[in-house]
């Protein structure tokens, strides 16, 4: 089949190397110059294969009121009010109730594991130097009430991963970078074999591989500002110029920015854009090995190659400029109060913002929409980096080896 994949993200050109491996001609598009410019670009660079949570869980539920008072470091909401935020938000808030939670947790936790296995894959088929390792991971944890609930039986999807609920002073003793760490925190989770890596370097390299190994075709620099919706026959892409090229299938991998090309189509999805930010910066005199996540302040730190990557918050909605510099500010604050020297923070190398596409499930929408030959792999919102490797696998999965006659046509 010849399949149009639109975005080329981490979530792209994964599915691109699925696609074109089974045989399908595939050809990616992009309206930046380069693969990952958007939300892949800088993140946490956490795989986090043993430790994807919904972001929707009954403890967000107790902070609503601060979240609402702009008291809650972490998180702040639009400046406007608007329908589409509204409403997404209600839905949210039901998948924060302690059942659903729990139901989205074990969904998600599958997938990622499923991923872990689907990337190494990958890993073992090609030679990418992403300063790619495996750094196990320490979640750590405020209270001791939190912990109790952290050593709670796990749901079966997660028995697989190996994780130990530890005090604090065991914490330091797995990670001595953690001794100046000025956060309350009673304890952490340890979960073994998590791995970090840069998504933006992996990317690019997967572009080159993907030409030359299965001859794929990406157009960079090329806006599609229009997707036809056909019962049957080839599906037509309007490219900003004026062109329009014809596919069998269309695979859209927009994030945050592809639910008003569908909208037109009638497909409309629960993505809500959940900004976050990041810095990247030279080692510090006291570097962690192992990627730490603080749960409470929403803060992720990996050690990538020589640098330090830290990122971290969750505001709702695209915020104006001022404020998202502000919020860069605040999280170089916040970070060098917390933990100040595993990172020289004098020498930031650059600062980043981006957008992860939340739904309010937290899991990715995966599949063939309402209209036939239109698919969607989006809305991986905060573990997309995680998760590309599984989701592309079951996307392919779902349409299936190029027959014959399909390569022929
Ligand atoms: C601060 C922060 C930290 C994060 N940390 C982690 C982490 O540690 N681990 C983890 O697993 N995940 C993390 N994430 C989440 C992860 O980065 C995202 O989920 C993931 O990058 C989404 O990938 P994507 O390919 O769907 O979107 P994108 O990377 O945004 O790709 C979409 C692409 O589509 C293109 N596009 C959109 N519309 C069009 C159009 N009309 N025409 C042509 N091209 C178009 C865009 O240019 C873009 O390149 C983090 C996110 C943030 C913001």
């Amino acid at each position: 089949m010849k399949i149009a994949i639109i975005g080329a993200g981490v979530v792209g050109v994964t599915t691109a190397y699925m696609l074109a491996k089974i045989g399908h001609e595939v050809t990616v598009f992009d309206r930046e110059p380069r693969a990952a410019m958007e939300s892949s670009f800088a993140n946490g660079g956490q795989l986090s294969y043993g430790f994807a949570s919904p972001m929707g869980t009954p403890g967000l539920l107790g902070k609503v009121p601060s979240i609402l008072f702009g008291a809650d470091p972490a998180f702040r909401l639009p400046s406007t009010l608007s329908f589409d935020f509204m409403k997404w938000s209600l839905q949210f808030l039901r998948h924060c109730q302690p059942g659903q939670s729990q139901i989205d947790a074990e969904q998600l936790a599958a997938l990622a594991q499923q991923s872990g296995t689907v990337f190494r894959q990958i890993l073992s088929e090609t030679s990418f130097d992403f300063g790619h390792r495996k750094a196990n991971k320490l979640v750590l944890l405020k209270s001791a009430k939190d912990l109790e609930k952290a050593a709670a039986p796990t749901p079966k999807s997660i028995e697989r991963v190996y994780r130990e609920v530890l005090p604090w002073k065991d914490c330091l003793q797995r990670e001595p970078a953690l001794r100046n760490y000025n956060g309350e925190v009673a304890g952490g989770v340890w979960i073994e074999g998590d791995e970090v890596g840069d998504a933006a370097r992996f990317s690019e390299q997967m572009v080159a591989f993907c030409e030359k190994a299965f001859d794929v075709q990406f157009s960079f620099n090329t806006n599609i500002v229009g997707v036809s919706a056909k019962e049957q026959g080839p599906q037509e892409l309007s490219l900003s110029t004026g062109e329009i090229l014809t596919f069998d299938s269309v695979v859209v991998c927009t994030g945050v920015a592809g639910t008003k090309l569908l909208q037109a189509l009638d497909i409309r999805l629960p993505i809500y854009p959940v900004m976050g930010y990041s810095l990247t910066a030279p080692l510090g005199s006291n570097p962690p090995q192992v990627a730490v996540t603080d749960a409470g302040y929403k803060i992720v730190f990996s050690r990538i190659g020589d640098q330090i990557r830290i990122a971290g918050f969750a505001d709702f909605g695209i915020a104006s400029e001022e404020r998202r510099r502000q919020r860069v500010q605040d999280l170089i604050r916040t970070v060098r109060q917390l933990i100040p020297d595993v990172a020289d923070y004098s020498r930031i190398e650059s600062t980043w913002i981006g957008a992860r596409p939340a739904t309010p499930s937290s899991l990715p929408i995966v599949g063939q929409s309402k209209v036939p030959g239109i698919y969607l792999n989006m809305g991986h919102g905060m573990f997309g980096w995680t998760l590309s490797a599984g989701a592309a696998q079951n996307l392919a999965d779902l349409i299936g080896p190029a027959t014959r006659a399909s390569r022929a046509a």
